[in-house]
């Protein structure tokens, strides 16, 4: 059975005062979460470790935003996989457009991440979608179908049964503009269907595939209630404790 999730991202927002009091707000405000969503949150690298204290023995868990591409040596300002497990965090969020787009960071280098972060025993938060002109040309789809293709569809059966999908259309990123319900549910059965097609139906119906793109306390409901849709991953609303709760309660 595939398990709704409701995923925080953080972004390059947060200082550690403000990390601190906002997982403390989160730990505070789900002290009595009986729900059956995941929780999952990615601060900044810098306070994963004191944010991964605070939530402790809470329902949270604890992923970072990215992870280099190499295991280890030299290879300055870069954070490892097994340094972010270290302090405690268990996902890692890969291939985020904004990595794509600003730091050019192509399938062939988010395969290796994959990898990397699968081999250290956690579990990646994979993120795709399209832009606004192929979602225009009717070549969404197209897009999409790539992006699997060239990396979480080359894992084993076994080593994509641990991903969760992020379908997030890149128009809807930090925008305003959500994708209908109808357009999210759309996609997500596309995506559920050529996952079947490269692995197989069981494995197809376990991958949490969650939707991200302005998804508010307003729209998560109903966005949550179609039939592919496994959850969000949430970027601005994940910043306010009372609006990342209130999704999460959606
Ligand atoms: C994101 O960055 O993953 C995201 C979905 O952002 P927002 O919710 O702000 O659109």
């Amino acid at each position: 059975m595939r398990k709704m999730i409701v995923a925080g991202n953080w972004k390059m927002n947060t200082d550690f005062s403000e990390a601190k009091e906002l997982a403390q707000n989160l730990k505070n405000s789900l002290s009595n979460y009986t729900g059956d969503k995941g929780i999952i949150i990615a601060p900044p690298f810098t306070n994963l470790s004191e944010v991964g204290n605070i939530i402790k023995c809470t329902p949270i868990q604890l992923s970072s935003q990215n992870c280099a591409s190499e295991e280890s040596g030299a290879y300055t300002g870069e954070i490892s996989v097994n340094m972010i497990k270290s302090v405690g965090a268990e996902a890692v969020i890969i291939g985020h457009s904004e990595r794509r787009e600003y730091f050019k960071e192509s399938n062939e280098l988010l395969l290796k991440k994959l990898k990397l972060t699968l081999n250290a025993g956690m579990q990646p938060i994979f993120c795709f979608g399209e832009v606004l002109e192929e979602r225009e040309s009717e070549q969404h789809e197209a897009t999409v179908d790539k992006q699997l293709s060239e990396t979480v569809f080359k894992l084993t059966p076994e080593e994509f049964s641990k991903v969760i999908l992020a379908y997030e259309p890149v128009w809807a990123i930090g925008t305003g503009k959500v994708a209908t319900p109808e357009q999210a549910q759309e996609m997500h059965a596309f995506i559920r269907k050529r996952i079947s097609e490269n692995f197989d139906e069981t494995v197809a119906e376990n991958t949490s595939i969650l939707y991200g793109g302005s998804c508010k306390p307003n729209n998560a409901k109903e966005l949550f209630s179609q039939k592919d849709v496994d959850g969000g991953l949430i970027g601005g609303a994940s910043l306010k404790a009372e609006d990342f709760v209130a999704i999460i309660n959606a």
